[in-house]
């Protein structure tokens, strides 16, 4: 994301906040910025790495704390399958979505999509399975990359 982009999202981020009379403190808004200036996923060790500066080193349990807070506040995803954290792409508003995710370019791609959504609601609860959490990742190849042939990458 281009720094006026990310300048953006944070102000969004901030209005929100205000809206819902929670804080956005410097380490979240940090830690959010550092999430939103990422291409592709970024794991909490990077982040820990990436605010931590030689005088001053940051601890994991607050990183975490603040990780848990950007996404209850719908600010970030988390990506399962690669250990690591995105930023929405549309936060604020309640979403039901699919990442897709280029294996070749690392790039995450947010898409809606209420049918699916409906559809594993309507299988939750045939199976009386109380949902708490719906979020379907896609792994495969973008666009772009299938257009320039580029390969996946093994997953670290
Ligand atoms: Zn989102
Ligand atoms: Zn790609």
């Amino acid at each position: 994301m281009s720094a006026t982009q990310t300048t953006e999202a944070l102000e969004a981020a901030e209005r929100v906040c205000a809206r819902r009379g929670v804080r956005l403190t410097s380490l979240r808004r940090r830690i959010l910025e550092q999430i939103l200036k990422t291409d592709g996923v970024i794991k909490a060790y990077d982040l820990i790495h990436e605010l931590s500066s030689a005088d001053h080193s940051i601890k994991p349990p607050t990183v975490y704390r603040s990780l848990a807070f950007l996404l209850e506040q719908g600010f970030i995803h988390r990506i399962e399958s690669l250990n690591g954290f995105v930023a929405c792409n549309h936060p604020g508003e309640a979403h039901e979505i699919i990442l897709m995710i280029c294996d070749a370019c690392g790039l995450i791609h947010e898409v809606q999509h209420t049918d699916i959504s409906a559809a594993l609601d309507q299988v939750a609860q045939d199976q009386g399975f109380g949902l708490t959490e719906k979020v379907i990742e896609l792994h495969g190849i973008c666009r772009d990359c299938q257009a320039v042939g580029r390969e996946p990458q093994a997953q670290l």
